[in-house]
């Protein structure tokens, strides 16, 4: 992570050195000018952007916007964004697509993503890094053992957080959730989420943690709260910039639903494989999966919930409004 963040550091100072290149002298046209830094002012903060040397197909601000319009999603899930100040570092890199991301918060919230020199326009719009990475913003930092959460967090709210915003149709996130959620079920030998460090049960895992808790909240409080009211409260305490122990950070989950979900759901699934009959689950909120794909019933038990989880949140804090 230390190493990490040097590169972040080394990068934005390899970009303001060509920008402070004095005029007049010759440029080597093979290195294209740099960005220039930008601060985007979202609900709640703003993003400072700064892009390392490369060359990118798409005009700075169609990424600029992709950066803007993630961010607004992820405002949009919390009530606003969750850091008031956030560095953003992309690395232009060979190729196509967002190829990966990296969130930090231990000398402020920081960001760093790569995007292919080739990006297009629909790469960008079907991108779900760094909304993925934003939120990781959202969730105290908590010791390695619990890392399935933070991940599991970011994998699980990144889609709804991008269906509740349009960017994303149900079907579609239903099915890319009934086609993940598997590879997060407890295998031979699972120790439980804090002791399996498995990519499957640290993204997955977590991410089936993130989806049993949200339907069994909803069950509790016919459909008042949900996973999402728990993390905003999580968040008005402290963002990844804070340090925190995870049973600490899920009560105040708990006592933000009024119902203790979180840490019923860890005590059975820390130490313990806790397999989970993820059919049924689909049965009663009614995804019926079907050759890779998915059709939602609206007839199915606990289809209002389905719906619930998918509907648009309350409106985020407007931007610059003190909260
Ligand atoms: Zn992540």
């Amino acid at each position: 992570m230390r190493i990490l963040l040097s590169l972040l550091v080394l990068a934005a100072a390899a970009t303001s050195q060509a920008q402070e290149r004095p005029a007049g002298l010759a440029r080597d046209d093979h290195v294209p000018p740099e960005m220039p830094e930008t601060r985007l002012s979202v609900p709640g903060g703003e993003v400072v952007v700064r892009v390392a040397s490369g060359s990118l197909a798409l005009p700075r601000d169609r990424v600029l916007a992709w950066i803007e319009q993630s961010a607004r999603v992820v405002a949009a899930y919390y009530g606003r964004f969750p850091a008031r100040h956030t560095s953003l570092l992309v690395v232009p890199r060979a190729g196509r697509g967002v190829s990966g991301g990296r969130a930090w918060g231990h000398r402020g919230a920081a960001i760093r993503i790569t995007l292919g020199e080739q990006a297009t326009e629909a790469d960008l719009k079907r991108d779900w890094v760094l909304v993925h990475e934003m939120i990781h913003l959202a969730f105290p930092s908590v010791p390695s053992r619990h890392h399935w959460i933070e991940e599991g967090l970011a994998t699980y709210v990144e889609s709804i957080a991008r269906a509740q915003q349009g960017r994303l149709d149900a079907v579609t996130m239903w099915s890319e959730l009934a086609a993940g959620l598997p590879k997060g079920l407890p295998q031979p030998g699972d120790r439980g989420l804090d002791a399996t460090r498995t990519w499957g049960r640290t993204y997955w895992g977590g991410a089936l943690f993130a989806l049993l808790a949200d339907v069994e909240i909803r069950r509790r409080t016919d459909n008042r709260h949900g996973l999402q009211d728990a993390l905003r409260a999580i968040l008005a305490v402290g963002n990844i910039e804070t340090s925190a122990e995870l049973p600490a950070v899920l009560d105040i989950g708990d006592r933000a639903t009024g119902v203790p979900v979180l840490a019923e759901l860890y005590a059975r699934m820390k130490d313990a494989p806790s397999p989970v009959d993820l059919d049924a689950l689909w049965r009663e909120l009614g995804v019926r999966t079907n050759d890779g794909g998915v059709t939602l019933d609206d007839a199915a038990p606990r289809a209002a919930t389905r719906r619930a989880i998918t509907a648009p949140p309350p409106p985020a804090v407007p931007s610059g409004e003190p909260r």
